[in-house]
């Protein structure tokens, strides 16, 4: 199965400073991963710009010109929140960051790649409409969503996020369309403080899996195969969009959710599952959080690997 691998080396460009745990070395170590031999079928592509009219399928034009007006001197940066900063280099990241999640649905609507991975940072699904957090400035996973209908007339569109944190942003820009559909597992409570169960869009399009600390492997693998994956089945999805963070890896320091490498097989397998059955195996995924380095390359190669059926 042809699988493209949209990055770019703009995204290693957003200098976050030496103590910030989105880093650039996370996508160094991601890369460097996807240099095993195993990884030589993978189709390798530049990530293209992102242009303003796809920036805006997700966010008002007003917030995406505020965001691009941005443009920090060497050496200094513009902080939008405690946590969520742009340096002179995150221009042209965040462009690619959202280029690739693009160019990776087209990949797969066009049909030279079955799947797609957006090899990418800084992630994007804390952030909202009209709102940049937790280190994301425009949201890559909901554009590729909306993306998807704009360009090729999908009228059933999932993201579904495993990333430890719940995907606010995703939530925020989808759940009044009853068209799209968002499923998120995430520790709970934790950042940013929404996804309870109650939450669930306008046509129960939204599926929160919250998980208590510590869960562990169990808990996550019943929480989608109880909830979430009969839902996104009965969804009928045109086309799955997954926003792959591997900060609930029970090495990352960022939260404790406590999963183990393989269990990042089982979802991708599971997801896969679901897509041969309703959108012929087509898949995008998009890079998202992880921030222990060594578990985060092993978490997305073993993704990476299961999206070429390997
Ligand atoms: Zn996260």
């Amino acid at each position: 199965m042809p699988v493209a691998l949209f990055t770019h080396p703009a995204c290693l460009g957003h200098d976050t400073g030496p103590y910030h745990p989105e880093c650039p070395d996370r996508l160094r170590r991601v890369l460097q991963a996807l240099e095993h031999p195993d990884f030589v079928p993978l189709l390798r592509e530049q990530a293209p710009e992102a242009t303003t009219a796809q920036l805006q399928l997700a966010h008002p034009p007003a917030y995406v010109e505020a965001i691009l007006d941005i443009n920090p001197a060497e050496g200094d940066v513009v902080y939008l929140d405690g946590d969520t900063l742009m340096s002179q280099g995150s221009h042209a990241g965040i462009l690619r960051a959202i280029g690739a999640a693009v160019a990776a649905v087209d990949a797969v609507m066009e049909g030279w790649a079955n799947a797609a991975f957006a090899a990418v940072r800084p992630p994007g699904h804390h952030a909202e409409r009209a709102a940049a957090m937790g280190f994301c400035l425009f949201n890559g996973a909901a554009i590729a969503a909306l993306h998807a209908r704009d360009r090729w007339k999908k009228q059933r569109v999932a993201v579904v996020d495993f990333d430890v944190h719940h995907g606010n942003g995703t939530q925020h820009i989808l759940e009044r369309d009853a068209d799209m559909f968002y499923a998120s597992s995430h520790q709970f409570p934790c950042y940013p403080g929404t996804g309870a169960a109650s939450e669930r869009g306008v046509a129960d399009n939204v599926v929160n899996l919250p998980l208590r600390p510590g869960s562990g492997s169990e808990a996550f693998r019943q929480a989608w195969e109880g909830i979430a994956l009969p839902r996104l089945e009965a969804f009928a999805p045109e086309l799955l969009i997954i926003s792959a963070g591997f900060d609930a890896h029970r090495a990352d320091p960022l939260a404790d959710i406590r999963l183990e490498t393989e269990d990042y097989g089982w979802i991708t397998d599971r997801l896969l599952a679901v897509a041969d059955r309703h959108c012929g195996g087509r898949v995008v995924s998009v890079l998202e959080g992880g921030y222990d380095l060594d578990a985060l390359a092993a978490s997305a190669a073993l993704h990476v690997r299961r999206l070429m059926r390997q």
